[in-house]
C-alpha cells in the first residue's frame, strides 16, 4: 500500500491521456545563472570558471561585461570618483513608451545611462575614463550619453589629464532620432579640443561597437586597441551584403580583420588590458 500512496509524490498517470509525467516536484532544477553557454565554442561553461574577466577558458571568447565588472578589472581599487551623473535624459519626440524603458533599464542596471564616467587610476596615473554598457539599451548614444562623453573630454583639458574610452554600442539611440545623431559632431570636437591641447586619446573597441559610435569617437583614438573577436563597423553585415550584392568574408568587421587593414592598432586580451593601458599613458606623459 505504501507504494501506491506514493504516486503524487512522484508520478502522475494523467487519465486523459493515458500518459505518465513526472511532477513538478521531481524535476531538477539547475538555476539559470551557474552556467552560460558559450557563443565562441558552444560549450556549457561553468559561471565560476569563466572568472572575473569572464573569458571562457575553453576557447577564450570573452562574455560581454558590465561597466562595474569592467572597471574592477581596470582601475586602482578605490580610485574612481564618478562624474556627471544625474543628467536628465528627456523624450524629444515623445516615442512611445521610452521613459518607461529608461525607468526599467536604470533599475535593471543600476546605471543612470549607456556610459559611466568619471575620473581614475592606473597604476597610479590619473585618467578620465568613460566605459560604456550594452547592458543599457544595447549602449545605444542619446544625448545623455554624447554629454557625458563631452564632459568628460572638457574636464580632461581643464585637468591636463589623458582619456581612456572603452566603447560598446549598437549606435545612435532611435527614439531620440535625430539629437543622437548630432551627438557623433559634438562628441568629436571634443576630442579634437583635446587632441590640439596635446593631450593623448585612446580607445579600447569591445564587443560590439557599431554605428554612429564606430562613425564617430571610436575611431579617432590616438591608439586603437580592441578585445579579440570584437565586432566593430558601421552597417550591419546583412545591409552591407544587399547593397552591395556580394558575399563578405565570413571575419568581416571583426578586430582581427580591422587590425589587418589598418583600422585597429592592436587586439589585447582582456587579462592584459590593464598593463597595456597603464604602460601607453605612461609613455604618453599623461596624468602625472
Ligand atoms: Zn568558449
Amino acid at each position: 500500500m505504501a507504494l501506491f500512496s506514493r504516486k503524487d509524490k512522484y508520478i502522475r498517470i494523467n487519465p486523459n491521456r493515458s500518459t505518465v509525467q513526472a511532477t513538478p516536484q521531481t524535476k531538477p532544477e539547475v538555476p539559470d545563472e551557474l552556467f552560460d553557454k558559450c557563443p565562441g565554442c558552444k560549450k556549457t561553461i561553468y559561471q565560476k570558471d569563466l572568472g572575473l574577466e569572464k573569458t571562457c577558458p575553453n576557447c577564450s571568447y570573452n562574455f560581454r561585461i558590465s561597466a562595474k565588472d569592467r572597471l574592477a578589472l581596470l582601475v586602482d581599487e578605490g580610485s574612481f570618483e564618478e562624474c556627471f551623473i544625474g543628467i536628465e535624459t528627456v523624450n524629444p519626440l515623445h516615442f512611445p513608451g521610452y521613459m518607461e524603458k529608461l525607468a526599467e533599464t536604470r533599475e535593471k542596471t543600476g546605471l543612470d545611462e549607456a556610459v559611466m564616467t568619471g575620473l581614475a587610476e592606473i597604476g597610479g596615473q590619473k585618467i578620465a575614463l568613460g566605459i560604456m554598457d550594452s547592458n543599457f539599451i544595447m549602449a545605444s548614444m542619446g544625448t545623455v550619453v554624447g554629454e557625458k562623453i563631452t564632459r568628460l573630454f572638457e574636464l580632461a583639458i581643464e585637468r591636463s589629464l589623458p582619456v581612456v574610452l572603452f566603447t560598446a554600442s549598437g549606435g545612435a539611440r532611435m527614439q531620440e532620432g535625430i539629437m543622437s545623431l548630432m551627438q557623433m559632431a559634438k562628441i568629436s570636437a571634443a576630442v579634437q579640443r583635446h587632441s590640439k591641447a596635446g593631450l593623448f586619446y585612446l580607445t579600447v573597441l569591445t564587443d560590439p561597437t557599431t554605428g554612429g559610435v564606430t562613425a564617430s569617437f571610436a575611431m579617432e583614438g590616438d591608439i586603437i586597441l580592441a578585445e579579440p573577436q570584437t565586432l566593430v563597423g558601421f552597417a550591419g553585415r546583412r545591409v552591407i551584403e544587399s547593397t552591395v550584392r556580394e558575399t563578405l568574408p565570413a571575419d568581416f568587421q571583426k578586430a582581427e580583420f580591422l587590425l589587418e587593414h589598418g583600422f585597429v592598432d592592436k587586439i589585447v586580451k582582456r587579462q592584459d588590458l590593464r598593463e597595456t593601458i597603464g604602460t601607453l599613458v605612461s609613455l604618453h606623459g599623461g596624468g602625472l
